[in-house]
């Protein structure tokens, strides 16, 4: 599950385009023709619209991925990414603007998330679930073109986001083991 960024991005940029001409204005001294007023309005509705749709999109999906936690009764592992996120929103140059509200939301999430999963008391535990080692071997992985991670020396490979849930099912298996054990 994965929000629209495109169509966020979409917003955003556009919002930073009508922000600069509006300086431009300002900068004429035409900052309180209609034409300012316009843009104003309209760099308003854009941001109103990038946050409205992040936000009804955590509150979906925290409340869609409760749900299936309880329907299948699983143990929730939650992989808070926020310090690696947070560094890799800059690595991918996001502007500054965006990656806090991407952050913000993503704060949001786990919060409804967790609390939603205490009020139906599914079980739920912090884990942190590597990207960038071998889920198999535990040698270090090598990222490739496209996101794609690979092992050298078990030939493991697994797009980067996918990885995780590799290292989660590793985790269950280990856990199962010992319930039988
Ligand atoms: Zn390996």
């Amino acid at each position: 599950m994965r929000p629209n960024l495109r169509l966020i991005d979409m917003w955003y940029y556009r919002a930073e385009d009508l922000h600069k001409r509006l300086g431009k204005l300002r900068r004429l001294g035409l900052d309180s023709t209609p034409e300012a007023k316009r843009l104003r309005r309209e760099i308003k509705a854009l941001r109103r619209k990038v946050y409205a749709y992040l936000r009804d999109f955590t509150q979906k999906r925290a409340h869609e991925l409760v749900m299936k936690a309880i329907r299948l009764r699983a143990e929730v592992l939650i992989d808070d990414i926020i310090e690696e996120s947070r560094r890799e929103l800059i690595e991918e140059k996001i502007p500054s603007g965006l990656r806090k509200i991407y952050l913000a939301e993503t704060r949001r999430f786990i919060k409804l998330f967790t609390t939603q999963l205490q009020w139906y008391g599914v079980p739920y535990r912090f884990e942190r679930l590597p990207s960038t080692v071998c889920p198999i071997c535990g040698h270090k992985l090598i990222q490739e073109r496209g996101r794609v991670m690979v092992c050298e020396n078990c030939g493991f490979k697994a797009p980067r986001d996918k990885v995780p849930i590799h290292w989660a099912v590793k985790y269950n298996l280990s856990l199962r083991h010992i319930s039988v054990g």
